[in-house]
């Protein structure tokens, strides 16, 4: 088993003073902190091999495509996808399943057709599918939400008609850490030889991901949540599915031919990646990877669950609080509400006592309404939280509650 505290000193910004005091960091399902290997890595990168890829027949342009080419096997052995040519650089989350409503909804996509998300989506995997069923006329539906947060996955037979083209859904809610029951949604879905999309933002960074073994059709994520840069992101696609599927983007490097009349396209994954790529941002994410398989998820694993299970125990401890989708699988993060508080203030006195958590709507606003909430407040956790991290969570709380209701 790995030192933990060993691994922290592994995140420079983690020694960092604010408000004169070491701060503690439960933000981390918006973006993870980066391990100095990642940082050594980029400066390497920009200082010693920089040049754009697939372009040049130079010694640095060759090195800088060997480097980015070199960062997709690794993306495909850290999801187990059969080829590299399934895997295609973007620039997030966001991107690929934009990319993938444009090319799947161009081709697939007709009126009357059927989509269906979940109640849980962030926003990323809800407006793309609803602007294509706009565009398209077709009908969107959701899977929905019982009062715990946990997907009523009994009405998707209800759901699923002759018409439905496509599921697209997220593995672990970014608002309740709750894993959906993704394997057993693309068994019915493939039932009815319908794709599915898994959205694996909030997955990737706690447990491994085995494209085949979940057998979805596409699945994305970020690198910023795993310790990579931003601006690079992850889309995974099914052989089969990236051969049917046109480009939606044009531009330099997804080309085989360009003529006045006629343009003819690269195979996947170059025909989805136009113009230049974030080749430095694909170096970062194989060194995050490489860092993640170094400690081992094993390791990641038991770490993150004794830390999210002490916080769980801690939380039960608190009074006139209120906790979202309260089940035993989930993991990465815990969505919350004090009585009376309005989150945002309760998060502004938690930044003061040097604990940073967020608040809002987590980008889910459909989740939100079902829950009738504003927002709620949510401490996420990565590999370098310690329980330490969570008293000073919860004692951040017990401060808001009495500065916020003298009577707590
Ligand atoms: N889906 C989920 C589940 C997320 O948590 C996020 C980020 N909060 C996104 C999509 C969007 O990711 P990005 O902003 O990196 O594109």
């Amino acid at each position: 088993m790995n030192d933990i505290n060993h691994l922290r000193e592994d995140f420079p910004i983690l020694k960092r003073l604010i408000y004169g005091k070491p701060f503690v960091y439960l933000d981390n399902a918006a973006t993870t902190q980066k391990p100095q290997v990642v940082l050594d890595k980029i400066l390497e990168f920009y200082t010693t091999q920089n040049s754009n890829i697939h372009r040049g027949v130079h010694y640095l342009s060759e090195e800088a495509t060997a480097a980015y080419e070199s960062a997709r096997e690794t993306v495909r052995k850290f999801l187990n996808a059969d080829d590299v040519s399934e895997i295609i650089f973007t620039h997030g989350t966001t991107d690929s399943i934009n990319i993938i409503a444009d090319s799947f909804g161009q081709a697939f996509i007709n009126q009357g057709d059927e989509i269906i998300v979940t109640g849980m989506e962030h926003h990323s995997n809800f407006i793309p599918w609803q602007m294509l069923c706009k565009r398209k006329g077709a009908m969107l539906k959701v899977i929905p939400v019982d009062d715990n947060g946990t997907l009523v996955i009994d009405k998707l037979n209800e759901l699923i008609t002759q018409k439905t083209r496509l599921i697209s859904l997220t593995y672990v809610s970014n608002v309740l850490g709750i894993l959906n029951p993704v394997v057993e949604i693309v068994k019915t879905a493939h039932s009815f030889d319908i794709p599915v999309l898994i959205d694996g933002a909030q997955a990737v960074q706690h447990f491994p991901v085995d494209v085949k073994a979940l057998d979805c059709d596409f699945f994305v994520f970020s690198g910023h949540k795993i310790f990579a840069e931003t601006g690079i992101g992850i889309l995974y696609g099914k052989q089969n599915w990236l051969e049917k599927l046109a480009p939606s983007r044009f531009g330099g490097g997804m080309v085989k031919k360009v003529e006045i009349e006629e343009t003819s396209f690269a195979d996947a994954p170059l025909k989805f990646e136009a113009g230049t790529s974030n080749f430095a941002g694909a170096v970062s994410l194989k060194a995050a990877i490489e860092y993640i398989n170094n400690i081992g998820f094993s390791d990641i694993m038991a770490h993150e669950q004794d830390v999210f299970d002490y916080a769980v125990g801690k939380f039960k401890e608190l009074e006139k609080i209120t906790i979202y989708g309260n089940v035993s699988n989930r993991c990465g993060m815990l969505s919350f509400n004090l009585d009376k508080i309005h989150p945002y203030d309760a998060a502004l006195i938690m930044d003061k006592t040097g604990v940073f958590v967020r608040t809002g709507t987590h980008c889910a606003e459909p989740l939100m309404k079902h829950f009738g909430i504003d927002g709620t407040i949510r401490a996420s956790f990565a590999l370098y939280n310690i329980r330490d991290d969570v008293d000073k969570l919860v004692e951040s709380i017990k401060r808001v509650q009495k500065i916020m209701c003298a009577e707590i």
